[in-house]
């Protein structure tokens, strides 16, 4: 731009300029009367030139000031001061200059805005890939030619298809099963307007999705994507399948004390019972069977505390031996009568933990109560307790003599209501005590539990824990 204006003054410059000093030499050399003396007339011409470069620097200096702040100031209907000829040429130049700058003010705006615009829908549709993918429900989104727009980790996992060459594939080729294309293709020639789709599909590993297809619109109203959402039903179905197993058990094992207490209560009130020996019995079965049905109820209840995370902890330093000898203490009465030898190996040092002093001591005489019951007459039980500095936990270990689980009946003995068939008529039982154990070691104590165990030979329980506990997750 500067070199146009420049090559313009230029010129303009250098015709004044000959055409000055030609006059300007003419003039002097006819008004001094010097003829036609050549020094004279280089000497005029030399006048002039220098005159009128002067004159003509001057002016063109003053220009293209003012060309300058006219051009600087980029505003329109400014005052142009300069040659009168040349102000139409500065005119438009300014007004070409101020067009230029708007334009590039406009185009600069416009880009910042494309900028920004840019940056909100990326930054939206990373939003909607994270909320897609912390989603449990699997997501499948096509366009309306049937090719995948976008999908989440969860639909990869459940359809089985890498979800980074998903994209811009066809539906038939990333979706094998059948019942879900039909759902999407009859969802996108169903329309704009129409429900939701809604069906359920079965995967050849057996498990159940429901799925909800529905169209997807634009501004104007027209199909745009068809968002499929597939919500997997296996997870429920088993959990309701193991609430309804848990209720028939629960009522079944509630019936059987109360039904023997209900027989004998009967027995009494028909007068059955014709002597006081005979109802002293009665009453003893009564008794011991309110208890195992309180026994029961409160396993029951501990247990559905832990499972829902809301079981009080009361959380402090106890030392496990103590715990052992008080349930050695408890258990003692009980041994006696079977001839049982109860035996205790504890380490000196090192035997303290942080934990329910309750829970654990529950677990510990759960435990050694077990190892009595399942122990035939003179046989022997052995506590010992143990530390792993190692690995920072205690380890305890109740080992009997007595009737040992089968490999088969070891799998199963910490499910809640397991007891081996042929114990059962051996100890009176509710089922529960182990679960509970399991529960109070490794949900709330973040431990161990298990079995070593010989048909016939006798068993081993252990279970360890943490000396330092850490938080749990169950309420506190
Ligand atoms: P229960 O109240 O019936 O003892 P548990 O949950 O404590 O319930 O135990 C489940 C079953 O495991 C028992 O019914 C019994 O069949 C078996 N069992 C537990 N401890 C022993 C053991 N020390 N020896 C043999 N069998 C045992």
């Amino acid at each position: 731009m500067q070199t146009v204006i420049r090559s313009i003054l230029g010129g303009v410059a250098l015709g004044s300029l000959t055409l000055g000093a030609g006059l300007a030499a003419m003039f002097a050399a006819s008004w001094l009367g010097l003829g036609s003396d050549p020094w004279v007339v280089v000497a005029g011409i030399t006048i002039a030139v220098v005159m009128v470069g002067v004159l003509t620097g001057l002016t063109m200096s003053r220009a293209m000031r003012s060309l300058r702040r006219d051009l600087e100031v980029a505003e329109g209907g400014r005052h142009l001061v300069g040659p009168r000829w040349m102000r139409p040429i500065l005119r438009t130049l300014a007004e070409y200059r101020i067009r230029h700058q708007q334009a590039e003010v406009a185009w600069r705006n416009r880009e910042r805005d494309l900028e920004i615009r840019a940056h909100v829908s990326e930054s939206t549709r990373l939003q909607s890939e994270a909320v897609l993918d912390v989603m449990d429900e699997a997501v499948v989104v096509c366009n309306t030619m049937l090719e995948i727009v976008s999908a989440n980790q969860a639909a990869a996992r459940l359809l089985g298809f890498d979800l980074e060459q998903s994209v811009g594939r066809p539906v038939s080729e990333v979706v094998r099963n059948a019942g879900l294309r039909r759902i999407i293709s009859e969802t996108i020639e169903s329309g704009t307007g129409a429900e939701p789709r809604r069906g359920e599909v079965r995967f050849k590993s057996g498990s159940a999705c429901e799925v909800v297809s529905a169209c997807a619109v634009d501004r104007r109203g027209r199909t745009s994507a068809v968002v499929t959402v597939l919500h997997d039903l296996t997870r429920e179905r088993e959990i309701s399948q193991m609430k309804s197993e848990f209720v028939s058990k629960a009522s079944h094992e509630l019936r059987t004390p109360l039904s023997s207490m209900q027989a004998y209560v009967e027995m009494l009130v028909d007068g059955e019972a014709e002597d006081e020996a005979t109802r002293q019995e009665f009453y003893g079965i009564i008794q011991s069977e309110t208890q195992r049905l309180s026994r029961l109820v409160d396993n029951m209840l501990n247990i559905s505390r832990i499972e829902a995370g809301i079981i009080e902890v009361d959380r402090a330093r106890i030392d496990v031996h103590e715990l052992v000898d008080r349930a050695v203490q408890t258990l003692e009465p009980q041994a006696r009568e079977k001839n049982i030898t109860l035996h205790t190996e504890v380490a000196p040092v090192g035997t303290a933990v942080e934990g329910d002093a309750d829970m654990l001591q529950q677990v510990i005489i759960n435990l050694l109560s077990n190892a009595v019951k399942y122990t035939p007459e003179g046989g022997r039980v052995t506590v010992n307790v143990d530390s792993d500095t190692l690995t920072r936990s205690v380890h305890v270990a109740v080992s009997d003599t007595g009737l040992g689980i089968s490999p088969r009946d070891a799998e199963h003995v910490f499910e809640k209501f397991f007891r081996v068939e042929n114990y059962k008529r051996v100890a009176k039982g509710t089922g529960l005590g182990l679960n509970l154990c399991r529960h109070i070691i490794e949900t709330v104590h973040r431990g161990q539990i298990g079995l070593e165990s010989t048909l016939g030979m006798g068993s081993k329980f252990w279970f360890s824990v943490p000396m330092g506990l850490e938080p749990a997750r169950v309420a506190a």
